[in-house]
């Protein structure tokens, strides 16, 4: 006969913390989410060995009485809210009160903190889910949660856990994800001893981007704004320069929460796709805000998933929205002649002294008196109506009213709106008149003098561009013209291609193919498209039929175009061919008259360009 025990409550502790407590970085998203809730707006987290052996979380909040410290640490006690009803008003982070219990049962955890009133604070600390310590000590105002050798009781758990090294970018990764989510709040993030990022707290989404992944991102963002429809979004989109390998850099909050959503992510993908390279994705980073009543916030403490009412509609905007966006904004990619490799990666070790959130206050004091004079300065001498003069004081954020406010650093409203003042876009009509065509380089690339820049268009992708537009535009207004093929090409094909061909044989028909049986398993192909016509048709067909069999079309109507746009690349003029001055004059006009001319199909960019300045400084009459 099985025995039924009853378990103590330190074993169901152990147990149902394995509900909040995975790994290091959700215990930090815990604990920084208490701090956020606490009204902080300055937040260090510091841990070592990715999290594992040590935790620390400091804030500016509110703090814990020293009566409800012991509180805090039990199971289900939580001071934000008091019964069910109060769940559907719901605006803090957290409220299961589950998480410092959690914490505690698998981890050694000292907590220190001090309210604005009291004149000193309290030492708690708790190891297992026992309670070890409690003294009264001095202390900043605010909490400081410690969180030492995770999972030490737990040794299964704790085998699970991945190498220091991957579970501190975990805890990296959220880190950036928390800063940019909060622009009013100031965090430092220090690994082993060393400041990763510390962002200042001024609502300048933009600068906390340059914060976390350094200048060359910063310097190839455009700032977006949106509201239509209940939809707004804010943020900043990064130029096709900065595409990545992978989807980690689509970055987007909805209400305020980082979340992940495939709707989301492939309407942006869309919105950039005349700009992206196959298999590259978008850096982003963009705050939605959308009606409550439109979405359903998965609020499981772990998931990030929400659900949004008339998804085809939302995809929509979302994706027009981008695509008008970047459509807007000069896209050709200046080129330095700089040879120091760039700082490419995450920016790290941060040389600047960086306050912890107890010193902010004597810090702020003094900034507020430094900034009140030089306000009312400023005041006196502009007429500025544009609004990013950042709050003076930051009051403690109320939560049911906070409406984040992103700003875009002044620099890039400045150039942004100069461009569409001038009209100054090097592609364009007005810019064409003044080109002087130098001459072609290497058989493949025309040089152009413009105003005080060197343009270089690479005439096979920019034949590529313009041969795919042309086509594809008439794929889209049903206008496909074939080219009758005398005598027809006849086709062998074999049983997969031929189920293939079937398959998709109005596809093939919409493109202007005309495909005839000719008997057995042998196909004659009467037309080909008058586009693509002249180059390579003999290999057309079956490559398509190549490309289907080998990666099956899921019949979307975009992998049908990623199809057509590999069949107009094959079909372009390649390179190292000589075309004359005339021949490229067209090809210019005609790059003009299309909607993205700064990118072939697969993404590469048509033009460069080079400032003077540049070629200056390379032959040292500039010396910097
Ligand atoms: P919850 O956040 O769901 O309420 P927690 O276990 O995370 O549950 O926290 C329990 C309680 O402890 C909170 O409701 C709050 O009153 C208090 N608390 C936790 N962390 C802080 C902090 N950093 N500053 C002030 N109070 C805190
Ligand atoms: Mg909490």
């Amino acid at each position: 006969m099985a025995i039924i025990n009853v378990l103590d409550h330190q074993t169901i502790d152990k147990i149902a913390a394995g509900e909040v407590v995975e790994r290091p970085a959700s215990v930090v998203k815990e604990l920084v989410e208490n701090a956020i809730d606490a009204g902080a707006d300055a937040i260090t987290v510091e841990i070592k060995d990715g999290g594992i052996s040590f935790i620390r979380v400091t804030d500016n909040g509110g703090g814990i009485e020293k009566t409800q410290v012991r509180n805090a640490f039990l199971r289900h006690a939580t001071s934000k809210i008091a019964s069910a009803d109060d769940l559907t008003s719901l605006v803090s982070l957290g409220f299961r009160g589950e998480a410092l219990a959690s914490i505690a049962a698998v981890s050694m955890v000292e907590l220190i903190s001090k309210t604005l009133p009291d004149l000193t604070g309290i030492r708690y600390v708790v190891e297992g889910g026992i309670e070890k310590e409690e003294e009264e000590i001095g202390a900043p105002d605010g909490t400081t949660v410690m969180v030492r050798s995770l999972f030490y009781n737990t040794p299964p758990r704790k085998k699970f856990l991945k190498q220091p090294q991957t579970e501190g970018s975990y805890v990296a990764d959220l880190m950036e994800h928390l800063a940019m989510s909060n622009p009013g709040i100031s965090f430092k993030f220090i690994m082993n001893g060393q400041t990763k990022f510390y962002t200042n707290g001024n609502h300048d989404l933009h600068e906390i981007i340059y914060r976390i992944y350094g200048k060359e991102i910063s310097e190839q963002l455009v700032p977006f704004h949106f509201n239509v429809d209940g939809v707004v979004i804010d943020g900043l989109l990064g130029k096709p320069v900065i595409n990545r390998a992978n989807r980690s850099y689509e970055i987007f909050y909805v209400n305020g929460r980082y979340i992940k959503s495939t709707l989301i992510s492939k309407a942006i993908e869309e919105g950039y796709r005349t700009y992206l390279m196959q298999h590259k994705f978008p850096f982003c980073v963009l705050h939605f805000q959308i009606d409550t009543s439109r979405i359903d916030v998965n609020v499981h403490p772990t998931k990030m998933e929400v659900r949004i009412a008339d998804e085809p509609l939302f995809y929509d905007t979302v994706r027009n929205a981008i695509y008008q966006a970047l459509h807007e904004t000069e896209m050709i990619p200046e080129v330095t002649l700089d040879d120091k490799p760039k700082d490419k990666g995450i920016k790290t070790n941060i040389k600047e002294t960086v306050p912890e959130p107890f010193e902010r206050q004597r810090i702020a004091e003094t900034e507020n008196r430094r900034c009140d004079a030089k306000l009312v300065a400023s005041e006196k001498r502009t007429n500025d109506t544009t609004n990013y003069t950042m709050p003076l004081s930051q009051p403690v954020p109320d939560r049911v009213k906070e409406i984040p406010v992103y700003q875009v650093s002044k620099d890039l409203i400045q150039n942004h709106s100069q461009m569409q003042l001038f009209d100054d876009k090097i592609l364009s009509d007005h810019a064409r008149v003044q080109y002087e065509i130098i001459g072609q380089l290497f058989d493949t690339y025309w040089l152009i003098s413009y105003e005080d820049k060197l343009l270089i268009i690479d005439q096979h992708a920019a034949h590529e561009k313009v041969k795919y537009e042309r086509f594809m535009k008439r794929f889209r207004d049903h206008d496909i013209v074939s080219q009758t093929m005398i005598p027809p090409m006849i086709v062998t094909l074999s049983g997969r291609e031929e189920e293939c061909y079937l398959k998709h044989a109005e596809d093939f028909h919409a493109l202007g193919f005309v495909v005839e049986e000719f008997g057995g398993n042998e196909y004659a192909i009467r037309s080909v498209p008058l586009d693509l016509y002249g180059y390579t048709e003999q290999d057309f067909f079956r490559e398509i039929l190549d490309e289907l069999l080998a990666e099956p079309l899921k019949g979307t109507p975009e992998a049908i175009r990623i199809r057509i746009a590999t069949m107009a690349c094959k079909a372009a003029v390649k390179g190292n061919m000589r075309i004359s001055r005339q021949e490229a004059e067209q090809l210019i006009d005609e790059l003009l008259t299309l909607e993205n001319p700064y990118h072939c199909p697969h993404g590469r960019p048509t033009i460069i360009s080079m400032s003077k300045y540049e070629i200056e400084k390379k032959f040292k009459r500039i010396v910097t």
